[in-house]
């Protein structure tokens, strides 16, 4: 799959990660690119998004970004999905590709994003931004750590900030995603992507970017932690239920 001419990427979000990651995947060509957002562009959008315009409010986020980025790059295939990612579209969504972006920003859905992903054996990258902070982190299903062996579980609603309530910075949001494509084209090349098993965290305040290990955690069900070990699948794990269904 990977290193193919046609290596399939989803995109959830059509927001501030995944429109400039959607730009850099569009820009290098060799991609298949899909763009699922189930919103309409708001006034509010078009400061920290720059392939947005003022005639574009009321219409999806997803055909609009879709149709720009098929009238800059010609070659490139863009499939847009106006829909969100659920529980009940997100396993079949994620088996249809070979590598996801995570563009969202909502603790379920990038939990939703990591789970079907784990089942799916499926490599996505995680981003995430907070006012002036940004983070990313490749996750490869049964080889690096996933979401729950960093968390176990998604944040209680109230428990953090969203993007929403503590506002984004453009700019932070341009870079994650930005980064968030340079993964995927690590795995398109055929290639492990540098954030596999890692978190960068990126700050605007200082320039400061910071690269961590991110172990894999005893128990959790993706199985990076047994396969790191070389110890045999526990049943029912995630990373190896591969060929049983
Ligand atoms: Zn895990």
């Amino acid at each position: 799959m990977s290193g193919s001419v046609h290596t399939r990427v989803l995109i959830v979000g059509a927001g501030g990660l995944g429109v400039p990651a959607a730009i850099r995947l569009a820009q290098s060509g060799g991609v298949r690119l899909t763009l699922l957002d189930p919103e309409p562009i708001e006034l509010s959008n078009l400061a920290r998004q720059v392939i947005y315009r003022t005639a574009d409010v009321g219409l999806a986020k997803a055909q609009v970004a879709a149709r720009r980025l098929s009238q800059e790059f010609p070659g490139v295939d863009v499939n847009p999905v106006v829909g969100a990612l659920g529980p009940d579209n997100a396993p079949a969504l994620v088996l249809r590709h070979d590598f996801i972006i995570d563009g969202t920003d909502d603790p379920p859905t990038k939990f939703l994003i990591n789970d079907a992903s784990v089942a799916a054996r499926r490599p996505f990258v995680y981003g995430g931004v907070l006012g002036f902070s940004g983070q990313a982190m490749t996750v490869v299903p049964g080889r690096s750590a996933c979401l729950r062996c960093l968390f176990e579980a998604p944040p209680a609603q109230g428990e953090i900030a969203s993007c929403r309530e503590a506002g984004i910075l453009g700019p932070v949001a341009g870079i994650i995603g930005a980064i968030q494509a340079e993964e995927a084209l690590s795995f398109v090349r055929g290639e492990q992507p540098a954030l596999a098993g890692k978190i960068l965290t990126y700050d605007a305040r200082t320039s400061r970017t910071r690269i961590a290990a991110v172990s894999a955690r005893r128990g959790c069900q993706c199985g990076a932690y047994d396969y790191q070990r070389g110890l045999p699948a526990a049943p029912g794990s995630g990373a190896f239920t591969q060929g049983k269904i």
